[in-house]
C-alpha cells in the first residue's frame, strides 16, 4: 500500500449510502476505505437533569432513530463488502487519532451548516491540511448550496419565500451511482472500534423510551418515499396547508423529515422523484404550497440561517424582532408536559413526547399557543422542547419555524391567532385525535371534547373523568384567563 492511500468517509448526518458524494469521492482510486461514525457524548450520554429521558441534547427518541439509522448503513455497508466503524469521544479527538493510525490521504465529509458543525470542522481540516491530507466535503443535506445562493443576493440571505425561488433555480441531480462492492476496510491499529451501540450500551433502559411509530435508517427511508410517490394524483395534488393535522392514522404528509434530518434521504433525490411525477402529470400544485415547494422552503431556512448571525436567539440577531416575552417557567412547563387543560394542545404535546412527531399545522397550534397566541412565553423556551424531543428536530427550521409562528421573523400577522378550542374541530368534530392521546378523555362526549370544562358535573362523572382532579382545568397548571 502507497503512504496516504486510504480514504475515510466521516458520517455525521448523510447516513445513506444513495446520493452520497462524498462517499463517491472516498471511493474513487482508494486502496482501503474507512466508513466512520463517531458517537459523540454531547450528543448521546445520559442527562439525569433533563426532562424527558436522553442527553442534554437530545430526547431519547430521536438517540434511538440514530441508532437504527446506523445500524442499517451498517447492514447496507455490509452487503457491499464494508462496515460502519464506530468510535466514542469528542470527535474531532477522535478522528485525529484515526487520521494518524490509518494511513489516510483523502478525509470525505458533508458540508454542515450548523454552528456545531462549523466550529468542529475547522479542528478537522486545520490538522488535516497540516498533514498532508486531502479535505473534501461538498454540500449535499440541501438541495442548493446556501454560499451560493447569499452570494447571488449580494452577500445577503434572501428573507422572503419567494425571492428565494427566484434566485434558487433549479438544484444538481442526484448521483446515480450503484456500488456493487466497496473497498475493503484497511488496518485499524489500536483505535478502540465498536459495532452499533444498542440504547442500552448508552446507559438507557429500554422502557425509557416512548413508542414511536418511526423506524430509522435508509431503507426505511427510501420504502416512505417510494410508496408516497406510488399515489402520483397525491403527490401531484399536495397543497399545505391543506392537510389535516389531526390525521394520525393516515396521517396527511410524507413523513420524511426524520429521515431528511439525518440525511437517511437525499432532499436531491426526493426532489427528483417529485418532478418524475409531475412530467406524468403535468397538471400539478406549485410552490409554496406543493410537495415540491416543501423541499424549497427546507433550503429557505437554511439559508436564512446559515446568512443570519446569532439565528438561534432573538439577542443580537438582526432579522428578530425585540419582544418582551414571559420567562414563566410554570407557564412553559404546562405546555410542555401537556397540562394547559386545552384537549387539542395537549394531545398535541403528547404526540410530541411519543412519537417526536406532529403535522405542521399542529405544530403552528402549539407555538402560537405558547408565545404570541396565548401564554406570551419566549419562542426559545419552545424551541428548545422541540429541539429536544422532536425526531426530525433541525437546527435551521426549527429555529426559522419559530421565529415564523410567535411573529419575530418572516410572517408578521400577529391577530392571525390558531384557537385552542375551535381550530381543531375544523378538522376533527368528533375529537378522534384528542382521544387517541389523551386517554383520559376518551369517553367525554363529542360536545364537549375541545372544551371540557363547560361538561356539567353528571356528564363529566360519567366519562370518568373529572375535570380539576383527573385533567386540568385551563389555568389551574398555569395562570390563563378563560374568555
Ligand atoms: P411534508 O409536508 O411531507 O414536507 C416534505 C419535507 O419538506 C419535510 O420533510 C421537510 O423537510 C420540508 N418542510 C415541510 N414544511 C416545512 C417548513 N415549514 N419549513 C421547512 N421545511 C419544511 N421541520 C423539521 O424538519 N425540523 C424541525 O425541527 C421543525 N421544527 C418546526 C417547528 C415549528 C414551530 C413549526 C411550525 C414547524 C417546524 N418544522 C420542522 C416544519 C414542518 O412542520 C415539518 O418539516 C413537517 O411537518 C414535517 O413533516 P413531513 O415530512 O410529513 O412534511
Amino acid at each position: 500500500m502507497t503512504l496516504g492511500s486510504g480514504s475515510m468517509i466521516w458520517f455525521r448526518k448523510g447516513i445513506r449510502i444513495h446520493d452520497n458524494p462524498a462517499l463517491e469521492y472516498a471511493t474513487r482510486g482508494c486502496s482501503n476505505l474507512y466508513p466512520l461514525f463517531v458517537i459523540d457524548p454531547h450528543y448521546m450520554k445520559p442527562d439525569p437533569n433533563a426532562f424527558s429521558p436522553g442527553s442534554s441534547r437530545a430526547g431519547l427518541n430521536r438517540i434511538s432513530f440514530l441508532l437504527e439509522s446506523l445500524g442499517d448503513l451498517d447492514v447496507n455497508l455490509k452487503k457491499i463488502g464494508s462496515r460502519l466503524l464506530v468510535l466514542k469521544g469528542d470527535p474531532s479527538e477522535v478522528l485525529i487519532r484515526c487520521l494518524k493510525q490509518w494511513n489516510i490521504g483523502k478525509l470525505c465529509f458533508e458540508y454542515d451548516t450548523d454552528p456545531y458543525y462549523q466550529a468542529l470542522d475547522i479542528k478537522v481540516k486545520d490538522y488535516a491540511l497540516k498533514a498532508g491530507i486531502e479535505v473534501f466535503s461538498p454540500v449535499s443535506h440541501t438541495l442548493f448550496n446556501p454560499t451560493d445562493i447569499i452570494q447571488k443576493n449580494g452577500g445577503k440571505p434572501p428573507l422572503s419565500y419567494q425571492s428565494f425561488v427566484n434566485l434558487a433555480g433549479e438544484p444538481p441531480s442526484p448521483l446515480a451511482t450503484k456500488y456493487s462492492s466497496l473497498p475493503p476496510v484497511g488496518p485499524l491499529g489500536s483505535c478502540d472500534i465498536s459495532e452499533v451501540p444498542t440504547i442500552k450500551d448508552l446507559g438507557y433502559e429500554d422502557d425509557q423510551l416512548e413508542f414511536s411509530p418511526f423506524k430509522g435508517g435508509e431503507s426505511e427511508a427510501l420504502r416512505r418515499l417510494e410508496e408516497c410517490m406510488k399515489d402520483k394524483t397525491w403527490v401531484a395534488n399536495f397543497e399545505k396547508p391543506k392537510g389535516n393535522p389531526s390525521a394520525f392514522l393516515k396521517p396527511a404528509t410524507t413523513i420524511l423529515s426524520p429521515y431528511l434530518k439525518f440525511g437517511c434521504l437525499s432532499s436531491r433525490y426526493f426532489y427528483q422523484c417529485i418532478q418524475d411525477v409531475y412530467k406524468s402529470l403535468p397538471k400539478h400544485t406549485s410552490p409554496p404550497v406543493s410537495l415540491l415547494g416543501q423541499l424549497l422552503w427546507r433550503d429557505f431556512f437554511y439559508t436564512a440561517a446559515f446568512g443570519t448571525p446569532n439565528f438561534d436567539s432573538m439577542k443580537d440577531n438582526r432579522i428578530c424582532k425585540q419582544i418582551p416575552w414571559k420567562d414563566d417557567d410554570k407557564l412553559l412547563e404546562a405546555w410542555r408536559d401537556a397540562k394547559t387543560g386545552f384537549p387539542w394542545i395537549d394531545a398535541i404535546m403528547v404526540q410530541l413526547r411519543q412519537w417526536g412527531w406532529m403535522h405542521h399545522l399542529a405544530r403552528h397550534s402549539v407555538a402560537c399557543f405558547l408565545t404570541r397566541g396565548d401564554l406570551f412565553v419566549h419562542w426559545e423556551k419552545g424551541r428548545d422542547v422541540f429541539e429536544r424531543l422532536l425526531i426530525d428536530s433541525d437546527w435551521a427550521i426549527n429555529n426559522g419555524n419559530w421565529m415564523w409562528l410567535s411573529c419575530s421573523s418572516f410572517f408578521y400577522q400577529y391577530n392571525r391567532i390558531y384557537s385552542p378550542t375551535t381550530f381543531g374541530k375544523k378538522y376533527d368534530p368528533d375529537g378522534d385525535y384528542i382521544r387517541h392521546f389523551l386517554p383520559v378523555l376518551k369517553d367525554m362526549p363529542k360536545a364537549y371534547i375541545y372544551e371540557p370544562w363547560t361538561a356539567p358535573p353528571s356528564i363529566q362523572t360519567k366519562a370518568n373523568c373529572i375535570i380539576g382532579k383527573d385533567y386540568p382545568m385551563p389555568g389551574q397548571c398555569c395562570h390563563l384567563v378563560l374568555e
